[in-house]
Parts: C-alpha cells; structure tokens; sequence
C-alpha cells in the first residue's frame, strides 16, 4: 500500500540522515573564469579525491606556494547545478538532497552560501535565471522537492509549508515578503517565485543598487514545513533556512569610510559570530555564543542539537583572488575541521 511504500521510503531517508545528523558539512565550490575574460592562471592547481583542493599561491615561492584544504566534497569549476545523467559529473544539488528531505521528517536545517562577492554564491543558492530550469539553484530546487514528496506522501501525512524571506542588514533584520516578516502560507513553487518577486521590489533600494546592497546584506529564506500524520495524529515540524550570506571580502581599512566602514564592520562581525558558533558546536562547547550577531540569533534554533548545517564556501580561480580565496578557505577549514578530523579517522 502506498502508506507502506511511504514507511519505507522514511526508514531509507532516516538511514541517510543519520548520517547527517548534528553534523557541518562543508562542501566548497570553484567557479569558472568567466565568459569574455581571459582564462588566466588559475589559484586551483588540482582537486583531488576525498574533498581536497590544492591552491596555488603565486605570490610566493616554493614549498609555502601550495596549499591542500581539505573538506567534505570539493565542486570544481564544471559542475552543474542539478541531478544529471552524466556519471562524469558531480552535481551539486544530489548531494544537498537528502538533507532537504529530512526537513519533511521535521528536521531543521541551515544551509549557507559563504565567499567573496563574485564567488557564486548566488548561483549555486538561485541560480543565474529563473526561467529554465536546468540552472535552478538549491533554493527552487528545495521548494520542488518540498512540494513533490509532501504530494506524495499526502495519504500519510498533511503538509502546510510557510515562506519568509528577511534580510540582515547593518544588524538590522527586515521583513521582505511581508512587512513583520512574519511567514507566509505556500501550496507550490509558482507561489513562492511570486513572493520572490514582491521580496525583491521591497528591498529599498533601485535595482542597479540592488547587487551592491545584496551583497552587503545577509539574506535568509525560510521554509517552514508543518505536517500532521493522518493516522497517529502525532506533528512534524521542520524547517529550512537557505542563507545567501554576504561577501566575506575584507574592506580596507585605509578606504573605507562612512557607510561602507559600517556596513563591512557589520559584516565582519557577524561572519566572525557565525564562524564562532559553527566551530563551537563542532567542538561541542558547553557555551555557543548566539548572542553576538543578528544572524545568528535569528538562526539559533537550526544550528546546534539535532539540527544539521550545511555550508558552500565559494571560490574565484582568479590570481588577483588569492588573498581572499585563502582566507575563505581557512574559514570554512575552521568551521568544519573537528567533525572531519572525526569523520576520517572512521575511514
Ligand atoms: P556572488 O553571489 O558570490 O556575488 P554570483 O553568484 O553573482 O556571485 O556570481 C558572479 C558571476 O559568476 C555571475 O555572473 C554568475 O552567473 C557567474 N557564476 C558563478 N558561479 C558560476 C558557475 N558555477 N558556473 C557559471 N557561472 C557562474
């Protein structure tokens, strides 16, 4: 009967997401060099197996020019986005799946998008155009999932999914969809590209101010998913945040003044309380500073206990990048390295 079909389909999913569970994953990504510029030297020197990146510093000499990072998966620069055919590829969006499954299980999950501006955060969190499908980031992608199982499963358990989409900006969190950034009820993925819309007309901003101030500026999608199961009666709740953080880039200290100083001290300190937290709760401190930013107050809830994080660090190959590219790495090594020095020795 399609209620055992569904019971099965769970405990394969419980199986995979224990996996996950209370874990940071941190998956990092090479963007290509761009259209109509030169392919220069690139700061990738090689990808290896086992989630390993060598960098390439052409600023220095010798032994101290190459750098091996080491994280969950490592993406280079001809990864697409989605769930292909072609075995050559490893595709982004397969191996961030199962954790938008679990949510509909009432798991919370946090997934960011970390780098420099121009990295590609967008495109792996929305991808470069709404309107085909193939270029989907994770975000759509997620929604149709959300959609897709939560039919399926409609004998077995009632869905109702609830959108928000806020933004942080100079510790200020805004409401975009709606004013009081309260959430939103959503029934399909069409409904929730409309509200993107209203979301992005409500940032205050005029649209050629609209890539500056978005990368400036934390933004935070949240799905809120409330399922009641027909027969038990017993409720799931889960939810899923799709974080498009700001440009980790460092402002220099000599230029910036006025509102750009204060908006890239903002910055600044919520990534550092982001990389804070992260890398207490995978060292399982006794105290996780939440306090400290914005972010990660509004975030509290799915980072820690059973929640599970996910994050994309994001890398330009481009030689004037290294200095950035290095300090994102670091970065993201810090935030993962307790649970991959644990997940290894498993090995
Ligand atoms: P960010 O959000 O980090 O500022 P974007 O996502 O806007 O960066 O990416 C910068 C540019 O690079 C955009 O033109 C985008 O389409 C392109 N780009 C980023 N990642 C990829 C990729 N994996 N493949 C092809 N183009 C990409």
């Amino acid at each position: 009967s399609s209620y055992h079909k569904v019971l099965e389909e769970n405990r394969m999913l419980y199986n995979q997401v224990q996996d996950l569970k209370g874990t940071i994953r941190v998956y990092c990504r090479v963007r290509p060099f761009l259209q109509g510029q030169t392919n220069g030297q690139s700061t990738v020197d090689y990808i290896g197996e086992n989630g390993n990146i060598m960098i390439l510093n052409p600023l220095k000499q010798g032994k101290d020019a190459r750098k091996v990072f080491s994280f969950n998966k490592v993406f280079g620069p001809t990864v697409s986005q989605g769930v292909s055919y072609s075995m050559e590829l490893e595709q982004i969006y397969v191996d961030t799946q199962p954790l938008i499954r679990s949510v509909l299980d009432g798991f919370n999950v946090c997934i960011f998008a970390y780098g420099q501006t121009g990295s590609g955060k967008t495109y792996t969190m929305s991808g470069p155009d709404l309107t085909t499908e193939q270029t989907w980031g994770v975000n759509y992608r997620a929604l149709r999932d959300l959609f897709q199982i939560s039919k399926e499963r409609a004998d077995v358990v009632k869905y109702e999914v609830g959108v928000q989409m806020i933004e942080i900006y100079n510790e200020q969190l805004n409401g975009l969809n709606v004013p009081d950034a309260s959430w939103v009820p959503v029934a399909s993925t069409q409904d929730v590209l409309d509200l993107m819309r209203t979301g992005q007309k409500n940032r205050a901003v005029g649209a050629t101010a609209l890539n500056e101030r978005s990368s400036r500026s934390h933004s935070i999608l949240t799905i809120h998913v409330y399922g009641k199961e027909l027969v038990s009666g017993s409720i799931l709740k889960g939810c899923l945040h799709l974080v498009d953080l700001a440009g980790s880039e460092r402002v220099d200290k000599s230029e910036a003044v006025g509102d750009r100083l204060k908006e890239a001290q903002h910055i600044n300190k919520s990534l550092s309380a982001l990389g804070d937290v992260i890398s207490a709760l995978a060292q399982k401190s006794a105290h996780i500073p939440y306090r400290n930013s914005k972010l990660t107050q509004v975030l509290q809830d799915s980072l820690g206990g059973q929640a599970k994080t996910l994050m994309f660090v994001h890398i330009s190959p481009e030689v004037n990048s290294i200095g950035e590219t290095v300090s994102a790495l670091k970065f993201a090594e810090r935030v993962a390295s307790i649970e991959l020095g644990a997940a290894r020795s498993n090995k």
